[in-house]
């Protein structure tokens, strides 16, 4: 309940951002509020909890840029390694990718083949649920490497896009839906 508080007070949408027509979220002040920024963490935390308060994921993934600094403070929070995936050519050692398509183009993400261990159960964070496409790209990401996404958690979800088509049965929990 406080977490989407101060999700309903914190997160900005920003016209024509970054171009004409589309509304963005901003999280920016969220992440200057220390105890909605807090709030949130722990609710995202709650993704790799059972019901009974079991930690149930071995690894916590984050997407490059925003997902990082959700994910890396909700690993803490479990207990557990935080794994970085990452645009084309930023991760150092051997990686798998994923390309997928953008409304204009195609990206690529990539993942140190050697992050997540075969049978690891992975939590997958970002800050916004869009398309889809970055948590379809990262859900293979993490299957080539022999893990299973298990669960997704996300600030908000944008439901006038297809991202809960696109991502399948992942189960989801999204803080906030717009
Ligand atoms: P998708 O792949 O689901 O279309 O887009 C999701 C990705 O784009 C996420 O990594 C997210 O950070 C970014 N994104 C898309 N729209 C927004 C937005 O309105 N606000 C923010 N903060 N990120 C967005």
């Amino acid at each position: 309940e406080e977490a989407r508080e101060a999700l309903a007070r914190l997160v900005v949408d920003v016209p024509d951002f970054p171009e004409p027509g589309i509304v963005f979220k901003d999280i920016t002040p969220l992440l200057a509020d220390p105890s909605g920024f807090a709030a949130v963490v722990a609710a995202l935390a709650a993704g790799g909890r059972d019901a009974d308060g079991v930690v149930v994921v071995d690894k916590v993934v984050g997407m490059e840029a925003r997902g990082f600094i959700f994910a890396a403070p909700v690993a803490l929070a479990l207990g557990v390694g935080f794994v970085p995936v990452r645009k084309a050519g930023k991760l150092p050692r051997a990686t798998h990718g994923v390309s997928y398509a953008l409304e204009y183009g195609e990206a690529t993400l990539e993942l140190h083949e050697d992050a997540i261990g075969a049978g690891d159960r992975v939590l997958v964070i970002d800050d916004v649920l869009a398309t889809g496409g970055t948590v379809a790209a990262t859900v293979q990401l993490i299957e080539r490497c022999g893990g299973v996404a298990t669960a997704a958690a996300m600030l908000l979800e944008l439901s006038f896009l297809p991202g809960r088509a696109t991502i399948g049965d992942l189960p989801l929990t999204a803080l906030m839906v717009v």
